[in-house]
């Protein structure tokens, strides 16, 4: 008998965790893989990232596949989710991680500006819930929306972003009232600042932004993808079972 089996979080689980190829998403995918869930790991571009994410579970000894969806289109989106049954039978835990961040002053915004960030932060999330919650078992399921701390903090030249995820907030709270009774919970994590790909590409680790925000961080320093992918595990398990609707700030006490 294999006693760490036995003592996972997540044995008998199956997880989709939404742009998993790199970045929070891929520690997310690893760390709920680490407690025993099999893992859907979705990604838009990057399958070479992907690939990598899955070769690192299944070489633990963990089950994964990587599955090509652009999440902001519901025929993506069904066709990821048909494929995640057929590869693991079920669906019990959904992290609505994939997101874009584009910053802009009012005067530079656009309509695509608005659209991409709406498209994919909101409108695929919605669309990737409402799938999750049509194969979500007769036990219920969990929902982790990965939100921001720009959802509050409300940064300048932020204008498009942080209403994306003051969106997933008020998103969160309605679905956990609406789902609760089928015991569907729907949590979000709010990260501060975190180094990603996304974050290095961008250019925020040289920025002003990223000294401005260390500056303000009681605990002194931006976040790592590993300070963020423990609560989604913990999130996912029955440890989480009577917490639902809540919104998590991660971000060094910044606030
Ligand atoms: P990242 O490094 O840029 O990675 C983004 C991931 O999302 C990639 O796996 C990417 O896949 C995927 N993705 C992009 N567009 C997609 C689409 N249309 N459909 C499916 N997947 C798509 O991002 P990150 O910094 O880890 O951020 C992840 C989430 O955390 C986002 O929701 C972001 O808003 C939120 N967040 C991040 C921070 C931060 O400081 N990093 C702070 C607060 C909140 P491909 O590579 O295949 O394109």
């Amino acid at each position: 008998m294999n006693n760490q089996s036995t003592t996972k979080k997540l044995t008998g689980k199956v997880a989709l965790v939404t742009g998993a190829s790199k970045g929070i998403g891929a520690s997310i995918a690893k760390h709920l893989a680490a407690e025993g869930a099999a893992v859907v790991v979705n990604y838009a571009s990057s399958k070479e990232g992907a690939d990598r994410v899955v070769a690192e579970i299944v070489g633990g000894g963990g089950k994964a596949i990587a599955v090509q969806a652009n999440v902001a289109k519901k025929t993506d989106v069904e066709r990821l989710f048909a494929e995640t049954k057929k590869a693991f039978g079920q669906l019990d835990i959904l992290v609505n991680n994939a997101g874009i961040y584009e910053f802009s002053p009012l005067d530079g915004v656009t309509e695509e500006h608005f659209h991409k960030q709406f498209d994919l932060n909101v409108l695929g999330l919605i669309l990737a819930s409402q799938a999750a919650a049509r194969q979500f078992g007769s036990a219920g399921g969990s929902i982790i929306n990965i939100s921001s701390g720009a959802s509050t903090l409300t940064p300048a030249n932020t204008s498009v972003y942080s209403a994306t995820k003051a969106a997933v907030d008020a998103v969160t709270r309605s679905l956990a009232k609406e789902l609760g009774p089928r015991n569907i919970r729907v949590n979000a994590i709010n990260p501060g600042m975190v180094e990603t790909e996304g974050v290095h590409s961008a250019g925020f680790l040289e920025s002003d932004f990223r000294k401005q925000l260390q500056a303000q961080t009681p605990l002194g320093r931006i976040g790592q993808t590993q300070d963020i992918a423990p609560a989604a595990v913990f999130l996912a398990s029955s440890d989480a079972a009577w917490i639902t609707g809540e919104t998590l700030l991660i971000a060094g006490g910044l606030r």
